[in-house]
């Protein structure tokens, strides 16, 4: 079946430069253009959720183009970006007989990205991958930029590889039976896009955002917009040692809050983390008097009308105390000399990388806040 409309957005990455398909229906497609790629053999990494509903149409598809395809079911969940995990999946990439011009093919969220993509830099000291994400945070967010991963028992994310993708298929229509919640937490990193430095595109999403949720054109221009935005982040600063930190903005905070729920996601999503991080962020600049009030009154308006939180009161089971917060950023960031680096914002759409933050700023501005 041919997709109806497909945009690609081009990471010009010199030799690991790759293209981003974003339209619904590409996965019936997904063989030809895998294929395409040049192997003869392809891993499909998937979870316990997403396998079921969409591996064998993946695999069929890539048989009809004459590709051999395994497929290596994983748990879903945060705890399956382990070493534990890691293990399961490099052997059973070796067991189906992947060779260094063969494929991993991630078909997931950004779970089974991570996971996937660092199972593919390691094997055979790294075979190629492709990403196939199928949440919304995966589709404008985890699969576009090459960092993969798995977390240690010191924290998220800490052992991992920069290995980009060779291809990136968006199918918007595989977030058709994610659940609501899980859509939600993609998009406040969608909003996030605007807010960092695109006051248009975040005008777009307070008008079109309905849209997004519910599968129109809209959801497929929203991800490729995002695509773009963070394209350009990571062709400017591949290897966050400049600019890339900007991708951060809401997340001093929204990780803090994480951290304080033991990322247990019963009480709190990383999107909404992100969200309340998002408003903290525009409140605390309009509190500095960097950014107008009325801006963070249109954010939070905005995230709270998707039906995202935005208030440190709604963390289910309470956010802690403001000791423990700071606690919890001072583990995130480093905190030198008594100062926080933040991400904050001049207005929607000029946000900014703002080193030497007092953390006594930061204390009686979450006191505000806490009450
Ligand atoms: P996830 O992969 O855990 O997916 C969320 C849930 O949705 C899971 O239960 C999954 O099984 C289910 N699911 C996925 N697709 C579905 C579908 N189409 N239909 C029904 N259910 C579906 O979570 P996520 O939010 O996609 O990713 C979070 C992870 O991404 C975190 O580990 C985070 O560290 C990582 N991340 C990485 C980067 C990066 O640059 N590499 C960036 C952001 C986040
Ligand atoms: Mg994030």
């Amino acid at each position: 079946m041919p997709a109806a409309s497909i945009t690609t957005v081009p990471v010009p990455l010199g030799d690991r430069a790759y293209d981003i398909f974003v339209g619904r229906d590409l996965l019936h497609e997904a063989g030809a253009r895998i294929a395409a790629l040049g192997a003869r053999a392809a891993a499909i990494v998937t979870d316990a959720h997403v396998g079921p509903l969409y591996a064998e149409t993946l695999a069929q598809s890539l048989k009809q183009q004459g590709l051999r395809a395994a497929i290596v079911t994983v748990p879903a969940g945060e705890a399956t970006k382990s070493y534990a995990s890691l293990e399961t999946v490099c052997d059973a990439v070796l067991e189906a007989k992947i060779e260094r011009g063969d494929l991993v093919v991630a078909l997931g969220g950004g779970v089974v990205g991570d996971l996937a993509g660092f199972a593919a830099a390691v094997v055979r000291r790294g075979v190629r991958f492709v990403q196939v994400p199928t949440t919304l945070l995966s589709q404008v967010d985890s699969s576009v930029g090459g960092k993969t991963g798995i977390n240690s028992r010191h924290g998220k994310n800490l052992v991992g590889a920069f290995h980009q993708p060779s291809l990136v298929l968006a199918d918007t229509a595989l977030l058709d039976t994610l659940p609501l919640r899980e859509m939600r937490a993609g998009y406040a990193e969608v909003v996030k896009y605007g807010l960092i430095d695109d006051a248009a595109f975040f005008a777009w999403c307070e008008k079109n955002w309905q849209g997004v949720f519910a599968g129109g054109p809209e959801r497929d221009e929203a991800v490729a917009q995002s695509c773009r935005a963070k394209a350009a982040v990571v062709v400017r600063d591949e290897r966050e040692d400049g600019d890339r930190a900007l991708l951060n903005l809401g997340h001093t905070f929204g990780h803090a809050l994480e951290r304080i729920t033991r990322y247990e996601s019963a009480r709190l999503v990383h999107g909404e983390g992100v969200a309340i991080g998002l408003c903290l962020a525009f409140r605390f600049s309009a509190s500095l008097g960097l950014c107008p009030e009325a801006d963070a009154a249109r954010v939070e308006a905005h995230l709270a009308a998707t039906g995202l939180p935005t208030r440190l009161a709604q963390v289910s089971g309470g956010c802690g105390t403001v000791d423990e917060l700071l606690d919890a950023m001072a583990q995130d960031k480093k905190v030198k000399g008594g100062a926080l680096t933040f991400i904050l914002a001049r207005g929607i759409g000029k946000s900014f990388i703002a080193p030497g933050i007092a953390v006594d700023s930061v204390r009686a501005f979450l006191e505000k806040e806490i009450n």
